[in-house]
């Protein structure tokens, strides 16, 4: 959830949190290097003695913002003496993130917007999506843009058990074609995303360093990073939401990031660390509802062996985007087959015997089945 609108004064309120904590952690670290025990408590008591003289402009803020540093300070201190954490260092403008909590009591949503203590209601760029017992929020600051994540608990769902199997081919011409027939094509916004994030990067580098120019630029690049992350993660939470709750097994190759990265092609639409998250997204959700995702070895042969009667084309090339058939006893003979739909259905047939089902048991599995299992399977 994003709001645009009020990012001026949220300014005023995350700042108050990250980069101008008032003195805390210098006065912690003079206490712990005096020898006593610093506390969250204490430090809040030394910070109010100080507060109306040094700090006047925490009064302007909701009493979260500048509450909640405290105790995250004081929880970070008490990882360091426990050994779990190096010990903290002072915030930075350029590495940290303005954040701040706030507990249930302390806002109220809206449809559409949210009231903060001190700013109002402020509008969101998007409506809450789960309904529940709101937990707290946290506001955080993103390449300029002003988040809220809100902490809903909500009833776990009774997984229901899925009799299907998919096979999935991750591609270099569509980002996913389902053993099913479906395709999802790579998306054209990413295309016009990245061109201008290369000229935005060109303009950064022709700018001054130090320049306030410069800064805009860069500013400008982060955003547009930002957006063109968002952009991947959107499809892949798409895609993995479609897939998860109609099938119980999930067949997809392992995915050899090494390999399909030197695609250029393909590299547009995939960074590996969004071909990474694929997975992990597809397993997660499919897992919750009780299903299971297999992954097929990265050397079996999925795009050049007819799924149909096992023939294979060994000089298929990566241009060839049909498939056809040269055994003359198959019933796919020469019959164009879309070569990325092939490979889908060779990836679930390759899944299932993975996992025991032998080939007779899903010989039913082709491109004229919905891919249901026996009865008795899943
Ligand atoms: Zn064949």
């Amino acid at each position: 959830m994003r709001t645009k609108d009020s990012r001026t004064v949220l300014r005023g309120l995350g700042g108050s949190n990250a980069p101008r904590l008032p003195g805390a952690l210098a006065e912690w670290n003079r206490q712990y290097e005096a020898g006593e025990k610093p506390s969250a408590l204490k430090l809040k008591k030394h910070f109010n003695a100080i507060r109306r003289e040094q700090f006047p402009w925490t009064w302007d803020v909701t009493k979260n913002a500048s509450d909640q540093p405290f105790l995250d300070l004081g929880k970070a201190f008490t990882a360091f003496f426990e050994g779990k954490a190096r010990r903290p260092r002072f915030k930075s403008k350029k590495r940290s993130k303005a954040s701040f909590y706030l507990a249930n009591d302390q806002f109220e949503l809206g449809d559409h917007r949210v009231w903060i203590p001190k700013l109002g209601w402020v509008n969101m760029a998007e409506k809450p999506r789960f309904h529940g017992k709101v937990i707290g929020a946290r506001v955080t600051r993103t390449a300029d843009w002003w988040f809220i994540s809100i902490t809903v608990a909500i009833p776990d769902e009774r997984p229901e058990k899925k009799h299907t199997a998919v096979g999935i081919d991750v591609g270099l011409n569509r980002l996913a074609t389902l053993s099913t027939g479906e395709g999802y094509e790579n998306q054209a916004f990413l295309r016009t995303a990245l061109k201008k994030l290369r000229q935005a990067n060109k303009r950064l580098h022709r700018r001054k360093p130090g320049s306030k120019n410069r800064e805009k630029a860069r500013r400008q690049v982060a955003r547009l990073h930002y957006r063109i992350a968002c952009m991947r993660e959107d499809v892949l939470h798409q895609l993995t939401s479609r897939i998860a709750p109609s099938y119980g097994i999930v067949g997809i190759e392992d995915l050899n990031i090494q390999g399909l990265l030197k695609n250029r092609r393909l590299s547009l639409s995939f960074s590996d660390a969004a071909l990474g998250k694929f997975l992990t997204l597809l397993t997660s959700k499919v897992e919750q509802r009780g299903g299971q995702v297999i992954q097929v070895g990265r050397y079996f042969p999925s795009s050049k062996t007819c799924h149909s009667c096992g023939w294979r084309w060994e000089d298929m090339d990566l241009s060839d985007r049909l498939f056809l058939c040269q055994n003359h006893h198959c019933r796919y003979h020469r019959v164009a087959q879309d070569r990325d739909h092939n490979a889908a259905l060779n990836i679930l047939r390759e899944a299932l015997r993975l996992i025991g089902y032998s080939d007779q048991a899903v010989t039913g599995i082709g491109s004229d089945e919905d891919g249901n299992l026996p009865a008795d399977a899943g």
